[in-house]
């Protein structure tokens, strides 16, 4: 068994003029394959091979192996953030929208604070809207650090790499983040992650 490159939820072009063609071509077809070719090359005759990707993320920490948690990190964060975007954005509904108005007052509270903290963080990273025990926060992490870790439930991610937005803002991450927390975000992907037992599981 490999881990699979996960397939996109929409066409390439979907995202525009948010975020273009050419990006997902680069970052999902380029980057986020090769993270999971590297992985796959180094699970391969290892008994880590028919493991989940879950699993290979927690085994690699435990064991201190730096490389193997970058790219089983890298391949599971980049997932979610394709399953965390789409053309389609919708509203949040039901709990969830009652769970932001508790923890942050409003969506707009919300937005600020992800566009805040996705746009402040230094250098490579992860902008996350989590769960902890059903209560809501806005977190980051740095270069492959993921929030699949025990105790809390990622809802939604945004990356915040340069790959992710060069090829059309330049340097300009402001100009990404904004467009991407205004138009993009799968507030139904956010639903299903908030109401799951569980997290999400990288598909493959
Ligand atoms: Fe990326």
């Amino acid at each position: 068994m490999t881990i699979a490159l996960t397939v996109l939820p929409y066409a390439e072009n979907a995202l525009e003029p948010h975020i273009s063609a050419e990006t997902l071509q680069t970052h999902h077809g380029k980057h986020h394959k090769t993270y999971v070719d590297k992985l796959n090359a180094a699970i391969e005759g290892t008994e880590l091979a028919d493991k989940s990707l879950e699993e290979i993320i927690h085994h690699a920490e435990g064991s201190g192996n730096k490389g193997m948690f970058n790219n089983a990190a890298q391949s599971w964060n980049h997932g979610f953030y394709w399953n965390s975007l789409s053309p389609d954005a919708t509203a949040p509904a039901g709990d969830l929208a009652a769970a932001i108005d508790r923890d942050f007052g409003s969506l707009d509270e919300l937005k600020k604070k992800l566009k805040e903290t996705a746009i402040n963080h230094f250098a490579s990273g992860w902008a996350w809207l989590v769960s902890r025990d059903g209560t809501l926060s806005v977190t980051d992490t740095h270069d492959a650090g993921t929030e699949l870790v025990a105790g809390i439930k990622p809802l939604l991610v945004v990356d915040v790499w340069e790959h992710a937005y060069y090829i059309d803002r330049k340097n300009v991450r402001p100009d990404y983040v904004n467009a991407t927390v205004d138009n993009l975000l799968n507030w139904d992907f956010a639903a299903e992650n908030f109401a799951r037992e569980g997290t999400w599981t990288y598909p493959g």
